[in-house]
């Protein structure tokens, strides 16, 4: 049985106050929810204000990138150790703004993966296709690329934790989601994906997140499908109540 999660990524919005509040709120109506869990992933300077706001609550916090070096001369980079010692279990890794803004290749987002399990914390690996790629029928190929490099020398027995999210980048922000056929069709790619590489048991055991124009109106039809463990959420993590009406959707 694997436990849904529900990740709200901020990206680069708010300030302090804007963080404190946004996570005291969250943490107000979600904190006694059972049967899921929730992670905050809020930019890396209002780290320690989410953490303080959310201590002692079963409500836990991620990170959106890190660096695949523990330490030394990489200016403007945050280490695995920083991110952990600031209170994360969760890293997003590979985010498409990642892949396709800022440049970074598979090598690089499998390093980073590593270095994640290395240090014990617990990467969320993104992967999703353009729509140019979809558009060409190569979606499933250019998802299984992302998943065969970025997950080299990735182990079963570090797998076993991980958690990856399937994020049409088409999708992402556009308030296009994908349809729950095509949600529910790449989702079981993605677990025969595992099943092979890592055998049945650990393959069951890894969440694989829906992500792109995550909304409270459309959060049910997607956890209807048998694959679907949770979401990603965007734009919808940045308001109490639309983030706190995903998080508590029936299941
Ligand atoms: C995301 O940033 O991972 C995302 C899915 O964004 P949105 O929900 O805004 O599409």
């Amino acid at each position: 049985m694997r436990l849904p999660l529900f990740a709200g990524n901020w990206k680069m919005h708010g300030n302090v106050q804007e963080s404190r509040d946004l996570a005291n709120g969250i943490r107000r109506q979600l904190e006694d929810l059972e049967g899921r869990e929730v992670v905050l992933c809020p930019p890396h300077p209002y780290l320690h204000t989410v953490q303080s706001a959310l201590a002692d609550s079963k409500i836990r916090m991620g990170a959106q990138n890190c660096a695949w070096e523990a330490k030394g001369a990489y200016t403007g980079e945050i280490s695995p150790l920083m991110v952990k010692e600031a209170g994360c279990q969760y890293v997003i890794l590979g985010h498409s703004e990642r892949r396709h803004v800022i440049g970074e290749s598979n090598e690089q987002i499998n390093k980073k993966v590593r270095a994640c399990f290395e240090h014990g914390l617990i990467p969320i690996l993104c992967v999703g296709e353009l729509l140019e790629e979809r558009s060409m029928g190569d979606a499933l190929a250019v998802v299984e690329r992302q998943l065969v490099k970025g997950l080299e020398n990735v182990e079963a027995g570090d797998a076993s934790g991980m958690v990856l999210a399937y994020e049409p980048v088409w999708a992402i922000g556009t308030g296009k989601t994908a349809t729950p056929y095509q949600a529910a069709e790449m989702h079981l790619f993605i677990r025969k994906f595992l099943r092979q590489r890592y055998g049945e048991a650990i393959a069951n055991n890894i969440r694989i997140l829906y992500g792109g124009s995550v909304k409270p109106d459309n959060i049910e039809t997607l956890m209807l499908q048998e694959n679907i463990d949770g979401a990603l959420v965007g734009g919808a993590s940045l308001q109490v109540h639309s983030f706190v009406q995903i998080a508590k959707v029936a299941l």
